[in-house]
């Protein structure tokens, strides 16, 4: 067996044994039903080869690991005009506070708390339909994927819109100070289901080859927008346990409430992780857990 094989088993056997799993999303119905001992771990390296353990052909929800594809979809669109609209900064606050909007004028620290995820997303809905903005959204994944096989379950979607009292008073706080283009439902709506696309550890492990630079980029993505996004992968993109998790797995990664996280090791492989239990901070427990396990096995490390 190949050595990166036993390296994920030994992984998946750990997960298992330990059974600390956290609890799934309650604040989104269709998460909250989803059975916490769940675990898939994906490894696509700079040979192309694609290792596995668990249940990697799950489909599973992405949530805000879609923020990554919504951000290199919208500065392929509109460059760095998008920086006038949101910073580049980590917090340490929750991921969907309010606070820090009160004290930049209305201008979200980061494009992965989700106040700035909402504005990009406005900012790619912009002058257009909510299914054409979700399209190039789906269809950007699907060519980094390299698979068309990937969908938007609707009723999560729905699900979430539902109970999400605490993203309506973002996006209307967001209003309020003139950082949102278009009507706060339409992009609450198209926010929510780029949230919901479904995707396998092995599919969102292909869809990361571009930004570990394991493949060519479509013309819309250049070298400095996939450096760029995962520089904020790094510094942002598990929220305020960000610090932590730099400091335990050394590698730029973005989290979802769904228990995925998409991990890149540049020039080495693109990994992508599930577990559906989280942590305080919204991380998956299990997932973070195996993230520091592969980091210690393989070495792989930006630093
Ligand atoms: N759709 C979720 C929300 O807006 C995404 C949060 C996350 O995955 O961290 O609350």
């Amino acid at each position: 067996m190949h050595n990166l094989d036993r390296i994920l088993n030994q992984i998946r056997d750990r997960i298992h044994e330990e059974a600390d799993w956290g609890l799934p999303a309650q604040y989104i119905p269709e998460l909250a039903n989803v059975a916490p001992e769940q675990f898939a771990i994906s490894v696509v390296t700079s040979n192309g080869q694609c290792c596995s353990a668990g249940q990697a052909d799950r489909p599973f929800s992405i949530q805000s690991i879609s923020k990554v594809f919504s951000l290199v979809a919208t500065l392929g669109r509109i460059g760095e005009a998008l920086w006038t609209r949101v910073g580049r900064e980590p917090t340490r606050a929750a991921f969907d506070s309010i606070m820090l909007l009160e004290t930049d004028n209305g201008r979200p620290p980061n494009p992965f708390v989700n106040a700035g995820a909402i504005v990009t997303t406005d900012a790619l809905l912009a002058g257009r339909e909510p299914r054409q903005a979700l399209a190039e959204i789906l269809g950007l994944i699907r060519t980094m994927a390299g698979r068309d096989d990937i969908y938007i379950n609707k009723r999560v979607a729905q699900s979430e819109k539902r109970t999400a009292e605490r993203n309506k008073a973002l996006a209307h706080y967001l209003a309020s100070h003139g950082n949102l283009l278009n009507d706060p439902d339409l992009t609450l709506g198209t926010y929510f289901h780029q949230c919901a696309i479904e995707m396998t550890t092995v599919q969102l492990a292909m869809s990361g080859r571009v930004l570990a630079g394991l493949d060519c980029a479509p013309p819309t993505i250049s070298r400095t927008h996939a450096r760029r996004t995962n520089a904020l992968m790094m510094t942002c993109g598990h929220y305020d346990a960000s610090g932590e998790f730099a400091f335990k797995v050394g590698l730029p990664g973005k989290s979802g409430v769904g228990g995925g996280i998409l991990l890149i090791a540049p020039r080495r492989a693109s990994i992508a992780i599930w577990s559906p239990g989280l942590n305080g901070y919204g991380n998956s427990q299990a997932g973070t857990r195996a993230a520091t396990m592969l980091a210690e096995l393989t070495g792989w490390s930006v630093f």
